[in-house]
């Protein structure tokens, strides 16, 4: 299997993530410069080359060689809240460098993605960039890494000369350790002797301490997360980026080899007007080849390849085929949406969402007429992203989405305007609740007229744990229901719960079809799906259900002073939390606040503070809220409570428009 690395280069903006794609590029040959490698290049002379050769570095999907190895560079957005398209990436990559800046330091977006990817497990190699700069600090930035972040690096690469245009780096993982005075480089020794009683013995000695002892212990350590690796240099002169490429093959794993069959994970669609759609893909085992018919594992479907690009520096090439473990881009694939999975889900990384939709918005056209191409337009963003959640009620007239936050609303109207032409607007945003049975109950439905028809059944609905979801059983035998149409009651279960009586998706509850029967002749496909969702309703009606509602964790830094005025705001916003801990000037406060009361908390702390304080939120769960503190909201479309219309609707009675 060939050599490869799929890496993510992630920073807070400005940090320097372009100038070292330029870089790597231009070190990988990809990029044709005269310029000395030795001399550096400047971020000018880069920007010239990518003139002359027309090849966009900013282009996502890219790819090049070092070394011999193959590295695929998957690109990840700014915005730490849409995170849809943060998720996703996350889930295609083996290793992460998160760039931080040597004068900046951490920022609350390089918290975000710390998060991110501390959850997903994912290897990070640590950049300390811009060390030339005035006030550049390594030192300080990694104390925070290691205190705020609660991890312990190593430094294969520490900083000399500071802060001026001499700024270069020693490479202790080069020459061994034989004594230092550099403090990153003695702090990196105490850290890997923590790791290993021989390096230990020999540090404390005063022995020398070889490269090859060092690299054993790093390479023991890295998978479990014990210590990470950290450079520091100048991307805008070139300086540490050799040794940043270096650290990827040596630290960052390489994809397994899974090759008994093909299992690929779509992580992004996009329209070519020339080629149709673009499925892009990571093969997480087999081989795909052009011509390969292939099944959609997620809708279902066969489609054929029709060709394989992949993006050399920004160029599309073609591919006879793609291997596992390696990235790429299909046409051909009508059908394809970003998740979905191509042949087996075998070797696809089952995540659980890292992030999930925190509000719903209704949005609307500012000039009435433009609904059908805003509603359409829409149809593309969604599924583009199905996180988007479209739901088009069309009964209503009303089209609405899921957010995870405040960032992705600007983003959304920026899409809709530049690429759609569409001017729309926002309303009635509001946290998106959830509901669970508040005790156990029985529903039933009993769907024999107007004839042809034929669908009885019986649920016993309980409330299940917190997070549990939905678990679903069967205690009907074949021959009372056919197992074909006990396959459709079990799917037709999800749908009918997106809405339960209290206008929430119905979620922690366990549902048993405990009785039921089918008919010879009457039965027909189709004919569960009108009644599993009014038993289900009917069921709900005499359990009656309880509100949940979003929590977040917090954790507020800010000026000592601002301590009374925080704990009036979290209590104002029925948050609660532990005791503060103080720390320099600064209070740090953890605890946990409801979303519907705190999302747009960031903005006015930011003013309370001028900019000094800073929070961060992540996404707990749910939990139960009263009625009166949370919404309920009336039933949207047709009800299956309202049995006539909902049968009549079903059946096509109704017009299109109705639906
Ligand atoms: P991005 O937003 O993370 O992609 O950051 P860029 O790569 O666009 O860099 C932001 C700015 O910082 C640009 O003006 C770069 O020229 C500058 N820059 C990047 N790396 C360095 C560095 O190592 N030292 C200094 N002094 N400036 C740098």
């Amino acid at each position: 299997m060939r050599q490869i690395r799929n890496i993510g280069i992630l920073s807070h903006v400005d940090a320097g993530k372009t100038t070292i794609t330029e870089q790597f590029l231009y070190l990988a040959g990809a990029v044709k410069n005269p310029g000395d490698v030795n001399k550096g290049t400047t971020t000018s002379d880069s920007l010239q080359i990518e003139k002359e050769r027309g090849v966009s570095i900013r282009a996502s999907e890219l790819s090049f060689e070092w070394k011999g190895c193959r590295i695929n560079l998957v690109d990840t957005p700014g915005h730490a809240d849409f995170s849809a398209e943060v998720e996703r990436p996350l889930q295609i990559m083996d290793g992460a460098i998160l760039v931080i800046s040597a004068v900046e330091g951490l920022q609350a977006h390089t918290w975000a993605l710390w998060e991110s990817l501390k959850a997903r497990h994912i290897p990070v190699i640590f950049f300390i960039n811009k060390i030339d700069r005035d006030g550049a600090d390594a030192g300080r930035v990694i104390e925070s890494i290691e205190n705020e972040l609660r991890i312990k690096t190593f430094c294969l690469t520490a900083p000399v000369n500071e802060g001026s245009q001499m700024a270069g780096t020693t490479n202790i993982l080069q020459t061994g350790f034989s004594g230092s005075t550099n403090h990153l480089v003695q702090l990196s020794m105490e850290n890997l002797s923590d790791l290993d009683e021989q390096i230990m013995e020999k540090y404390l000695e005063g022995e020398t301490v070889s490269a090859a002892e060092m690299n054993t212990t790093l390479q023991k350590s890295l998978p479990f997360f014990q210590i990470f690796p950290v450079l520091a240099g100048v991307a805008k002169t070139c300086t540490g980026i050799q040794e940043l490429l270096d650290a990827v093959l040596d630290y960052i794993p390489q994809p397994p080899a899974n090759s008994d069959q093909l299992s690929a994970l779509v992580y992004k669609v996009q329209h070519d007007p020339k080629l149709g759609k673009l499925s892009f893909v990571r093969i997480f085992g087999g081989t795909l080849k052009v011509r390969d018919e292939v099944t959609n594992n997620t809708s279902g479907n066969s489609g054929k390849v029709a060709r394989i690009q992949k993006r050399f520096v920004g160029k599309a090439h073609d591919l006879k085929s793609l291997e596992q473990g390696d990235m790429g881009i299909l046409t051909g694939l009508t059908d394809t949406q970003a998740g979905d999975v191509l042949g087996s889900a075998k070797y696809i990384p089952r995540f659980a969402p890292l992030k999930t939709p925190l509000m719903t918005v209704k949005i609307l056209p500012v000039d009435v007429h433009d609904f059908t191409q805003l509603a359409h337009a829409l149809e593309v963003m969604h599924m583009e992203d199905p996180k988007l959640n479209l739901k088009w009620y069309k009964g209503e007239g009303e089209l609405h989405i899921n957010l995870m936050g405040f960032v992705q609303k600007e983003i959304i109207i920026h899409e809709l305007a530049d690429r759609f032409g569409v001017t729309a607007k926002f309303e009635d945003p509001t946290v998106i609740y959830r509901e669970t049975p508040a005790k156990a109950g029985i529903g039933h439905a009993s769907y024999t007229m107007p004839k042809p028809c034929w669908a009885v059944v019986t649920f016993a609905i309980e409330p299940g744990d917190p997070g549990s979801g939905v678990v679903y059983e069967s205690k009907v035998s074949f021959d009372k229901i056919k197992q074909k149409y006990q396959n459709e009651i079990q799917a037709a279960v999800p749908k009918a719960l997106e809405q339960g009586i209290k206008g929430w998706e119905v979620t922690d509850l366990k549902i048993t079809l405990i009785d039921g029967e089918d008919h010879e002749i009457h039965s027909r496909p189709g004919d569960w799906n009108i009644a599993v969702p009014m038993a289900l309703m009917n069921g709900l009606t005499k359990c009656g259900t309880t509100l949940l509602e979003p929590i977040l964790s917090f954790s507020i830094t800010a000026p000592e002073e601002l301590l009374g005025q925080i704990a009036g705001d979290l209590h104002k916003m029925r948050g609660t939390f532990d005791s503060p801990t103080f720390s320099s000037e600064n209070v740090q406060i953890i605890g946990e606040v409801p979303a519907a009361t705190s999302l747009d908390y960031h903005v006015k702390l930011g003013m309370r503070s001028a900019g000094k304080a800073r929070v961060r939120f992540t996404f707990k769960g749910y939990q139960p809220v009263s009625d009166e503190e949370g919404l309920i909201r009336p039933y949207k479309g047709v009800n299956p409570l309202d049995r006539s219309r909902w049968i009549l609707h079903n059946r096509g009675a109704f017009k299109a428009e109705d639906r």
